[in-house]
This record gives structure tokens, sequence and C-alpha cells, in this order.
């Protein structure tokens, strides 16, 4: 029987105690995210979202409660069993890329499948049509030096994808990016998630990003403050509600009237007047 949740947290909590300062950095946290379902987390800086994101990853433990991955209880496994499952079965993007400096682009998505024992020409020809996919088809012999931040990013979002991870985690993956690539980038990677059947967690700062998402959870005080998964509210969230854009399609249209209106005005300005 297929799963309905692949990943799923039960009342989880981290706390860090760092020379007694001690934060509850996430307080008592339940999600649900299923298969084909992709997850915008919201919310303010120092709210939780990292930390959440990272024992995900299985890169931290939780402090308390119960997260599962594919009915698996992270809690229990091995920090090697931890370190295949994170091979296999997760992908992320984290601010800072962490791209291997003297791999080229196409080298640093095939190193995953290395990883995994998976390598050969099927999965080269495979990491260069995610790499096309995500635009960069004339850069995979780039070093990541040779690569701009937009570009790195898409990189990293290439090598947290190829090896079919079921669990997609991205840390402010469009943080590098114009208006216009994030808004590809977030298409093409939630795309891919809806096409794998994964499940897929995006923190942002951007709540223009939320319109590619199937449901918004925004974190306050390392609580969850809200759950939305109502489309036309996640749209209103977004920026990008019926409403919105009505109002944007009217402005660009009197802004292009005025424009096309001026060409045939004559005496249109003091400077032209003169002529
Ligand atoms: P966000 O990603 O939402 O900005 P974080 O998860 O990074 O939030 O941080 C949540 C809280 O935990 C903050 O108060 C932060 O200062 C604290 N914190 C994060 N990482 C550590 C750490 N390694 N040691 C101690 N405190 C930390
Ligand atoms: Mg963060």
């Amino acid at each position: 029987m297929k799963r309905k949740y692949i990943l799923e947290t039960k009342e989880v909590t981290k706390i860090y105690d760092s020379n007694g300062l001690v934060v509850k950095a996430v307080d008592d946290v339940s999600v649900r995210v299923k298969a084909g379902e992709f997850v915008g987390l919201v919310g303010p800086s120092g709210s939780g979202k990292t930390t959440m994101l990272a024992m995900l990853a299985t890169l931290l433990r939780e402090s308390n409660g119960s997260l599962l991955i594919d009915g698996q209880e992270l809690r229990i496994m091995s920090d090697k069993e931890r370190t295949k499952f994170r091979r296999e079965k997760i992908g992320f993007t984290f601010q800072s890329n962490n791209l291997v400096p003297f791999l080229t682009a196409l080298e640093n998505v095939e190193l995953m499948l290395k990883l995994n024992k998976k390598n050969g020409r099927k999965s080269r020809e495979k990491a260069i049509a995610l790499l096309t996919r995500l635009g960069l088809e004339d850069r995979l012999n780039s070093l990541p030096a040779q690569l701009s931040g937009g570009q790195q990013q898409r990189v990293a979002i290439a090598r947290s994808l190829i090896h079919d991870p079921s669990v997609v985690l991205a840390d402010e993956p469009t943080a590098n990016l114009d208006t216009e690539r994030a808004n590809q980038v977030v298409q093409i990677f939630a795309d891919l998630i809806h096409e794998g059947q994964r499940a897929g967690i995006m923190v942002t700062h951007d709540l223009r990003m939320c319109k590619y998402v199937d449901k918004v959870i925004q974190m306050v005080d390392g609580k969850i403050a809200r759950v939305i998964t109502d489309r036309d509210e996640i749209n209103l969230l977004a920026g990008t509600s019926e409403f919105d854009q009505l109002a944007k399609e009217d402005l660009s249209k009197q802004t292009e009237q005025t424009a096309v209106s001026n060409l045939f005005t004559p005496n249109l300005s003091p400077a032209l007047a003169g002529k």
C-alpha cells in the first residue's frame, strides 16, 4: 500500500543549549506532508524554519517528539544509518549551496548518483537533462566559481533532485535569483515535486513564491502559527489573487495606452515642442 504521508512530525521540539544560553528553536511542531505535496514554510527570521529543515534532513537531532520519513522513525537510527538514509531519500539545498568547488556543475550533480552507486551513461544523461531543464545546458562544464550565485543555486537544486529523493527540502532557494528566474526555478521545482510524487518543503522569505505551493505553514517563535491550504488564501498571501492580478493588468494596460498615445501626440514635451 502506498503511504499517504511521506513526511510526518509529531510534537517536535528542538532546544539549543550553548554555554547556558537555552533557546527553544522549535516548539511542539506537528506537520504532515503527502506524496506530491509542495509546502511553503514562512515566518520571521529566527522562527525556527532552518532548524526544522535541518532535523528533517537528518542533519540535526530533535530534543523531543518524533519525525518520520517514509514511515521510518529518525530518532532510532544510528548516525551511520542516518547518513545512508539521507543520501538515498532526501534532497536538500541550503542557503550556502555547498557545491564542491573543484567539480564542474555536471560533476556536482552526478556526485549524488555516485554516492548512491548509480553512475554510468544513463545517470550522466539524466543529470544533463535536469540541468538543461534548469537552464544550465551551456554551463555543464563550469566550476562553481565560474557561475553566478543564481546559477550555483540552480546547480544545487539539480543536485537535490537527481537521485529521486522521497523528500526535497530547500532553504531560501531563490535568495540569489532575480524575480523572473526565481519564478522559473520555483515553478520547475514544483513540477518536479508533483511529477515525482515527492514531499517538498521550501523555506522562503519571498511570499510571492507561495503561488507555486499547495500549502503554506507559518512559523512564529518556533511554533506553527497558521496553516493555509485554501488556494484563494494562498494566492492572496502571494499577492496574486485574481483581484490583484486584474488590478495589475489594468495598470499595465493603462501605461501601455499612455505610452502608445504619447507616441502619437505632437508637442509631447517642451523638449520635443521646440523641434
Ligand atoms: P529561521 O531559519 O526561521 O531564521 P533558525 O532555525 O535559524 O530560524 O533559528 C531559530 C532560533 O534558534 C533562533 O533564535 C536562533 O538564534 C537559534 N539558533 C539557531 N541555530 C542555533 C545554534 N546552532 N545554536 C544556538 N542557537 C541557535
Ligand atoms: Mg533560516
